[in-house]
């Protein structure tokens, strides 16, 4: 199989859609819906990221990945539940630049 992961497939896919549209090169519609699938598949096992909303602070879960978004450490990963998450932040907060 192939080693690529989802967002390069989906890329990939995207490529032959347009290729097909210059082309006239017919794309089938079951190929792509299988294709789109299993990048879908992929996605989904990629780590996560809950977004924030507002000025918090980042912390990832030390066991799947996950970035959670909070004003101080999570109890617990919303994903896998484990408890080992650490700050990640890019940039300390609190830290006027200008
Ligand atoms: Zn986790």
């Amino acid at each position: 199989m192939n080693e690529s992961n989802g967002l390069q497939r989906l890329d990939a896919l995207i490529n032959r859609l347009i290729d097909s549209d210059q082309t006239g090169e017919e794309v089938a519609p079951f190929d792509l819906a299988r294709e789109l699938g299993e990048i879908r598949a992929q996605l989904m096992a990629m780590p996560v990221v809950h977004r924030s909303t507002a000025d918090q602070r980042h912390y990832r879960c030390e066991a799947c990945g996950t970035i959670v978004h909070g004003d101080g450490v999570p109890g617990s990963c919303p994903r896998c539940s484990a408890t080992a998450l650490v700050n990640v932040d890019i940039r300390p907060t609190g830290v006027d630049a200008g």
